[in-house]
C-alpha cells in the first residue's frame, strides 16, 4: 500500500490559549480551526523547554534537552550540536523512503538531520498598521508560505514528510523593544483585548527568586517595566495580529495542498515550540517560568488515522516529545528506542490516552548571562516545579486555580500532593539520567537585588550589560 504523506505545520511562541480551537474568543484563525474542525487536539500538551532551540532539537529527536545537550539559545552559553547517534524524526523518515523536506525557521542544532532544509530567506512585507511593525520573523514566514507552495504545487507523487515551520507570532518580542520604556499607545484601529484574569500579580513573594527576577534576566521584560495595565491590553492586540499573519500564511499552505490530487491522503499536524505570557502576571514572551501559558501549547491532527473529536483529548498530559513516536506509530514505522514520548496514534484513532504518571519541561539558561536551572512536572491534576538557585519550588491545582494564582507548595492543606510531586520529579531524575541537581546557577547579586515586582525593575537587564561580550552570530563585537 502506498505510504500517506505528512505536513507538520509549526508555529513559534503560540499558546495553546490563544486559540479559537481551544476557547479563546477574540482570535480570528479560521485556517487553523480548518485544521482543528474534523480533527483531533490534545487538551495539556507541554513543550519540553520553554525557549525556542533547546525545545525544537528535543521535539525533532524526542528526547529531553539535558539528553540532547541542547540547552541555551547560544552567545555566552553556546551549544554543540545534536550528536549523529541520535535518531532523529527526519532520518528515520528518510531512510523509510519519504521524502523529507523543511522549509522555514530551523534553530535546531542538528534536530533536523535527515530533512532537505531550504534556505532561510526574508521576503520585506509592510506593516498593516504603525502600531505593529514588522521584522524579520515575518519576512521569514513570507518566504516559508512560497517555498512550502511551490514544493505542493511541484511535488509528484513520491510520498512526504514536509514541515512549513513559521516564526509568528513570535514577532511579538520584537515588538516589546519597539515599545519599550513609556509606550506611545497608537491606536490600532481593533477593539484591545481584556486584560488576563491572572494579569495582576500578588503571589509574587511565595516563587521562586529566578521566577522574582525573571526582569533582571530577560531583556524583553525589563523593557516592559514602564508599562502601564492599557499597554498589555495592546500588547495583546499586537500578539494577536501577529498570530492572524502566522495564520494566513497557514492558509495559502492549506490550499496549496488542498489542490493536490493526495490532499485527503496526507496528515496534518499543527504546534507550537511554546508558547507566550499573553499579560498574565504582568509578563511578556517566556523565560525561566513553566506557567501555561508559556509550556502549554496547542497539538492537532488531523487526516487519515484521525478519529474527528468534537472535544479535545483530555485526562492526562501529552508532550511535544510525543510528536516522533506517534508519527513512527501512525506510519507503522518501528519507535527508536530510548525515545521519552509516547506514541499517541491510537489516541488519534479513536482509542484513550495511553497510560503515562507525568510529562516534564526543562529550563537552563536563554543566553547564559543568568543561568537558573528548573524543572517541571506535570500529572493530570497538578504542576509541581523545582529550581536549583534556591531550591525553589511551586505547586498549582490545575482544576481549582487554572490561572495559577497560588503558588500551594507552601500551603499545609497540600502536603500529601506536594510529596507525591517531588516522587515524580526524582523518578524523572532518575528515569531519564538528569543531571538537575547538580547542575550549576549562574546569577549575579545586581540581578537579584531591586523590590519584588517586574515593574520596580529599573534600568537594563543581565543580557543588555554583558551581551556586548557575547555579540549574536553576525554582530560587531564593542
Ligand atoms: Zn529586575
Amino acid at each position: 500500500m502506498k505510504k500517506k504523506n505528512i505536513l507538520v505545520i509549526v508555529t513559534d511562541q503560540l499558546t495553546w490559549r490563544a486559540l479559537p480551537a481551544y476557547g479563546n474568543t477574540y482570535a480570528k484563525t479560521p485556517n487553523i480551526d480548518r485544521i482543528a474542525d474534523g480533527g483531533a487536539r490534545f487538551d495539556s500538551c507541554y513543550t519540553p523547554c520553554p525557549l525556542c532551540q533547546p525545545a525544537r532539537t528535543a521535539f525533532w529527536s524526542g528526547i529531553y534537552p539535558h539528553e540532547t545537550g541542547v540547552l541555551s539559545n547560544g552567545r555566552a552559553f553556546p551549544v554543540s550540536d545534536l550528536p549523529e547517534s541520535f535518531p532523529t524524526l527526519g532520518s528515520v523518515f528518510s531512510a523509510a523512503g519519504y521524502e523529507t523536506v523543511h522549509f522555514g525557521k530551523r534553530h535546531d542544532a542538528g534536530g533536523l538531520r535527515g530533512f532537505t532544509c531550504a534556505p532561510e530567506e526574508r521576503i520585506e512585507v509592510p506593516a498593516v498598521s504603525d502600531a505593529w511593525p514588522v521584522n524579520m520573523d515575518t519576512f521569514f514566514d513570507e518566504s516559508t508560505a512560497r517555498q512550502s507552495v511551490n514544493y505542493l504545487e511541484t511535488h509528484g507523487d513520491a510520498p512526504f514528510l514536509m514541515v512549513a515551520d513559521f516564526v509568528n507570532p513570535h514577532n511579538i518580542c520584537g515588538w516589546v523593544g519597539a515599545f519599550k520604556d513609556e509606550h506611545t499607545d497608537i491606536d490600532p484601529g481593533v477593539p484591545l483585548p481584556e486584560l488576563p484574569e491572572n494579569f495582576e500579580f500578588d503571589d509574587i513573594e511565595n516563587r521562586p527568586v529566578a521566577v522574582q527576577y525573571i526582569c533582571c534576566s530577560h531583556n524583553r521584560q525589563a523593557q516592559a517595566a514602564a508599562w502601564k495595565p492599557e499597554t498589555y491590553r495592546h500588547y495583546l492586540a499586537a500578539y494577536y495580529h501577529y498570530l492572524e499573519r502566522a495564520d494566513a500564511h497557514i492558509g495559502q499552505v492549506l490550499d496549496a495542498l488542498a489542490k493536490r490530487p493526495d490532499a485527503e491522503d496526507t496528515l496534518l499536524v499543527f504546534f507550537a515550540d511554546h508558547g507566550d505570557s499573553m499579560a498574565a502576571r504582568g509578563r511578556t514572551t517566556k523565560q525561566v517560568d513553566f506557567y501555561e501559558e508559556v509550556a502549554r501549547v496547542p497539538f492537532v491532527f488531523k487526516g487519515p488515522g484521525v478519529e474527528p473529536r468534537a472535544e479535545a483529548i483530555g485526562g492526562a498530559p501529552v508532550s511535544l516529545l510525543d510528536l516522533f513516536p506517534t508519527l513512527c506509530g501512525w506510519a507503522g514505522l518501528p519507535v527508536p528506542e530510548g525515545l521519552r514520548g509516547l506514541d499517541l496514534s491510537a489516541a488519534l484513532a479513536g482509542g484513550s490516552l495511553p497510560a503515562r504518571p507525568y510529562v516534564a519541561s526543562e529550563w537552563h539558561t536563554e543566553w547564559g548571562f543568568t543561568i537558573s536551572p528548573g524543572r517541571m512536572i506535570r500529572d493530570g491534576r497538578y504542576k509541581y516545579t523545582k529550581y536549583i538557585e534556591d531550591g525553589g519550588e511551586e505547586l498549582y491545582d490545575l482544576e481549582t486555580d487554572p490561572y495559577e494564582k497560588r503558588n500551594a507548595a507552601h500551603d499545609p492543606a497540600y502536603c500529601e500532593a506536594l510529596e507525591r510531586m517531588r516522587g515524580l520529579y526524582r523518578q524523572f531524575l532518575e528515569e531519564t539520567g538528569d543531571p538537575f541537581e547538580g547542575m550549576e546557577w549562574k546569577a549575579d547579586r545586581r540581578w537579584r537585588s531591586h523590590p519584588l515586582g517586574y515593574h520596580r525593575h529599573e534600568g537594563p537587564s543581565a543580557p543588555m550589560v554583558l551581551g556586548d561580550a557575547f555579540p549574536f552570530p553576525g554582530q560587531k563585537k564593542k
